[in-house]
């Protein structure tokens, strides 16, 4: 650790200074907008207008500042390591961001890396959008909020050290929770989360489904992130006041106070184009305009699929495919990109509604039902949202307001996929394969998610909403026609993980495999997906990395 950090350029000969290497691209026109500007610190973290203002050295240099990303900064900021976070995106000054309902419209915005995948045969041929955040807060800034853990069992299918009884502490340590501190929450982290029992202004759709859902047989959860994590309840999301809580506004801005000074610099808007990688050993992180080498690790968060493809562009990964694509192999680890998981939805089981349907001032699912797995203490296979807009994929049909939709997603799917190189350019985007309903298992799970959503959508406590159901309607009295609905309305969940699962690419203190000095944090590194959303698994995570890393 006490190599001087230096900014060299590409030459593997040592290149130019850092002050040389500066003028140069200023002189190419490389420099970045706002260069003679002062470094600003107004949140605690000094924003860097240009590499000119990078320190002599830092400890980590963290790709990426999305979830995991701010997480780590935060921590280690706050442990007094000297960091560096970079971020390909800027921070975020659209209104929408804030605005919880407005989430929707986020999608496709300049917040966005716009991916996609592949054409999909098993939704026939579809190719499915894939947003990331491209921003201060990556993902965070651009999801729908929910916040939820999910059951401590797909938990307890991860490696040891990861189980839920290793991470409990740090979902804790990462939250203040609307609904007060106890075993099982947190009252005093960095993120807001609102449990919508806390609330007055819900929905009243949503409260029709509660009470449909147990008029269908289904048990009640009074908070769907404690001891009981599955049955009906009420939805809970990252939500300070009636603002959005990202990982940035969370982990960032809250290291403007606090006992000690932090040195945490944010350089933004600069898109790291690979790792430099000599003899087994990561030295920094290549720039447009040089080489970043810090005298600690280098943490990769840049999600579940641009930190495999940083991998892989810089020689690790499936040494084969990568030599095909004229990449020298650093080490061989055929599972970087591979075993690829997202969650499905299946948008959806669509209702008329008799009236106009009051809007939701949160993310428009109000309430959700976890069904309960049919082998006791077993993860949740099938969640249900119920939402208060007329959202339905364009490939079902039109559906017009007053309507509500019930929304099956399926929690554990089968099928796998991966994440492959493109190209040896440093900016092509990546090849995404999730290989959607693979397995034939998928689609009767996704089936038997619709069967109980019409079921909770007929009962009692809906008829005072319900005029008709539009979908699937009579597409589902034969099997042709249920998989054909089936094929056409189900889209991701937006949820991928696995890419560079612990274990395979990653040992268990997240430190890659046969390379040293570079650790992967973020949902990559997920070895499965948890039994909900993903974001809070993901920054339970990375608060347990942050430990790792301090610890050496
Ligand atoms: C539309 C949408 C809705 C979602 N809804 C929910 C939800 O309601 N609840 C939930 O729990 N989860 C949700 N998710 C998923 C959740 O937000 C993500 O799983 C989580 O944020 C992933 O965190 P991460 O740290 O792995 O990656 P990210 O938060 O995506 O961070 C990666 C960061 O790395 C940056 N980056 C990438 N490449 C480079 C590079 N070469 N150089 C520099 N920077 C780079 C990116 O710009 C980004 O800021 C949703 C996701 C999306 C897209």
């Amino acid at each position: 650790m006490n190599e001087t950090p230096s900014f060299t350029d590409d030459d593997p000969r040592g290149g130019l200074k850092r002050r040389e290497a500066i003028g140069a691209a200023m002189a190419g026109g490389l420099a970045l907008s706002g260069l003679s500007t002062p470094a600003h610190a107004a949140s605690g973290v000094r924003t860097l207008a240009s590499h000119g203002q990078l320190r002599a050295a830092y400890d980590h240099v963290i790709v990426g500042a999305g979830s995991a990303g701010c997480v780590l900064a935060h921590r280690l900021g706050r442990a007094g390591r000297r960091v560096l976070l970079i971020e390909a995106g800027m921070r975020s000054t659209l209104p929408a961001v804030a605005i919880p309902p407005a989430w929707p419209s986020l999608q496709e915005s300049a917040l966005d890396w716009r991916y996609e995948t592949t054409p999909q045969p098993g939704l026939d041929g579809r190719t499915i959008t894939c947003p990331r955040g491209k921003a201060v807060g990556g993902s965070s800034i651009i999801n729908a909020l929910a916040y939820q853990r999910g059951h401590a069992a797909a938990y307890d299918r991860w490696p040891a050290g990861w189980r839920h009884a290793d991470l409990l502490p740090y979902f804790r340590r990462a939250e203040t929770f609307s609904g007060g501190a106890n075993a099982w929450r947190g009252g005093s982290g960095p993120l807001h989360v609102l449990s919508l029992a806390d609330v007055a202004d819900r929905t009243p759709v949503a409260e029709a489904f509660m009470a449909a859902a147990q008029q269908s047989g289904f048990p009640t959860t009074p908070d769907v992130g404690g001891e009981l994590t599955t049955g009906v309840g009420w939805n809970q999301l990252s939500i300070a006041g009636h603002a959005r809580a990202d990982a940035a506004t969370a982990y960032l801005d809250s290291l403007a106070s606090g006992p000690a000074e932090v040195q945490v610099d944010l350089l933004a808007g600069v898109q790291v184009l690979g790792l430099e990688i000599e003899r087994g050993r990561c030295l920094g992180v290549r720039l447009p305009e040089g080489v970043v080498r810090p005298e600690g690790d280098v943490l990769l968060c840049a999600g579940a699929i641009d930190s495999p493809r940083l991998l892989m562009l810089s020689g690790i990964g499936p040494a084969d495919e990568l030599r095909a694509l004229g990449i020298a192999s650093a080490v061989n680890l055929p599972d970087v990109g591979r075993h690829l998981e997202d969650h499905l939805l299946l948008a959806g089981v669509a209702y008329q509604a008799r009236r106009e349907v009051p809007a939701s001032r949160y993310n428009h699912a109000d309430s959700l039902l976890y069904v309960p797995h049919a082998t006791p203490g077993e993860s949740p296979d099938i969640l249900v949202m119920c939402l208060s807009v007329p959202f339905v994929r364009p490939t079902v049909g039109p559906l017009s307001a007053p309507a509500y939709v019930l929304v099956p997603c399926h929690l554990r799917p089968r099928s796998r996929g991966s994440v492959r190189l493109a190209s040896s350019d440093p900016r092509a985007v990546a090849i995404i394969d999730p290989r959607y309903l693979s397995e034939p298992d998928d689609l009767a799970v996704l089936a038997k998610g619709v069967e109980i959503a019409r079921e909770i959508g007929a009962a009692r406590a809906f008829d005072d909403w319900r005029s008709k159901e539009v979908y699937p309607g009579p597409a589902w009295t034969t099997d042709a026609g249920r998989h054909d609905f089936i094929r056409r309305a189900t889209d991701s969940f937006h949820h991928p993980v696995g890419t560079c699962r612990i274990g395979a690419v990653v040992d268990e203190r997240l430190c890659v495999k046969g390379i040293a000095g570079l650790r992967v944090v973020d949902a990559s590194v997920l070895p499965g997906l948890p039994a909900s959303m993903c974001n809070a698994a993901v920054t339970a995570v990375a608060e347990k990395a942050s430990d790792l890393v301090i610890a050496g």
